[in-house]
């Protein structure tokens, strides 16, 4: 048995709580977005990464969502004091993290390697797996013209501002690890996990080969929409999606992934799209998909499972 997780952040994170609880952790990979991946500080900042490793740990800071519990930020303050960047926090214990990766990067160990390293000190049971050993970089080009990289929009900018466009600089040249086509082609069942399906999933689709394997076993992949009653549960997905004209609604995500899952899970909230999304070629499952508690994300899991599994 595997079960394998299309893997953004947050979102993607909260549903890995739950599979690992559902499944054997052994049995559980994920394929995780390093579009949003920066250097700060001459660190190597793996956001999505260690969202998902954090999560799995139990060691994310529950009120944050990101970062590390018990966490201080004592650097950062003596970084303003020299005018340094501090607008995007790292916290001191956080910091341990960006170090070890980066020193590890520079003797040239791969990212595969290094991710794998970092979420078994951790204590993760799960595969982690970064998309690509390669750079990919998310672009956004502002209403206004400007574009900027994706952190500067997300952190700085606090993602208040309208877009146009988005890129992933790099995608078409980067290429998807061994073990990350291995995980796609060899699940019993493939998640789209409720990620920002524009930053989170959209790039780890664009690297050459993915949105091929990913199609290639449609009948077994089941999308779990991150859209809500209209709306985006935190963060920025039903603007964008909006501000890039599409419809921020479940039959605005069944549009966008109704080539690449053959199952759309949605809120049981949202159980009144069913007949529109099933008329679009998707089959629907309506259940509560608000993962504050991890029975919810256990019982999610479980049900995305079934779905893909061969009858
Ligand atoms: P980020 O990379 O940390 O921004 O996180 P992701 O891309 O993985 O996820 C952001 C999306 O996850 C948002 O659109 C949220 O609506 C969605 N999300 C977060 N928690 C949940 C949840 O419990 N259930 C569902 N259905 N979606 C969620
Ligand atoms: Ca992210």
């Amino acid at each position: 048995m595997r079960h394998t997780v299309l893997a953004g952040g947050v979102g993607a994170a909260r549903y890995l709580r739950g599979a690992v609880e559902a499944f054997d952790p052994a049995d559980v990979t994920a394929v995780v977005n390093v579009a949003d991946d920066t250097t700060l500080h001459g660190l190597r900042v793996c956001p999505d990464l260690d969202t998902c490793t954090y999560t799995l740990a139990d060691a994310i800071d529950p009120q944050r969502g990101w970062g590390l519990a018990d966490e201080s930020f004592n650097a950062m303050a003596v970084l303003g004091r020299y005018g340094g960047i501090d607008w995007f926090s790292l916290g001191d214990r956080d910091l341990g993290t960006h170090l070890y990766r980066t020193q590890r990067l520079a003797e040239g160990a791969a990212l595969t390697e290094v991710t794998a390293e970092i979420s078994a000190a951790w204590g993760v049971e799960a595969t982690l797996l970064p998309v690509s050993d390669d750079t990919i970089e998310t672009r956004v080009t502002l209403a206004g013209g400007e574009e900027v990289g994706f952190q500067e929009y997300f952190v700085r900018l606090a993602h208040s501002v309208e877009i146009s466009a988005v890129r992933f600089a790099g995608a078409q040249q980067a290429r998807p690890t061994a073990a990350v086509l291995e995980a796609v082609e060899s699940a019993e069942t493939l998640v789209i996990a409720p990620s920002n399906p524009i930053v989170s999933i959209q790039p780890l689709l664009c690297v050459p080969g993915i949105d091929s394997a990913v199609r290639a076993r449609r009948a077994r992949n089941v999308a779990v929409s991150p859209i809500i009653a209209g709306q985006a549960l935190k963060g920025p997905a039903d603007r964008m999606m909006r501000e890039l004209g599409e419809q921020a609604t479940v039959v605005g995500i069944a549009r966008r992934y109704q080539d690449l899952a053959a199952t759309l899970v949605i809120d049981e909230v949202d159980s009144e799209f069913t007949d529109e999304i099933e008329d679009q070629g998707m089959r629907v499952i309506a259940v509560p998909t608000i993962m504050s508690e991890p029975g919810v994300a256990r019982a999610l899991a479980e049900a995305c499972h079934q779905a893909g599994a061969p009858q």
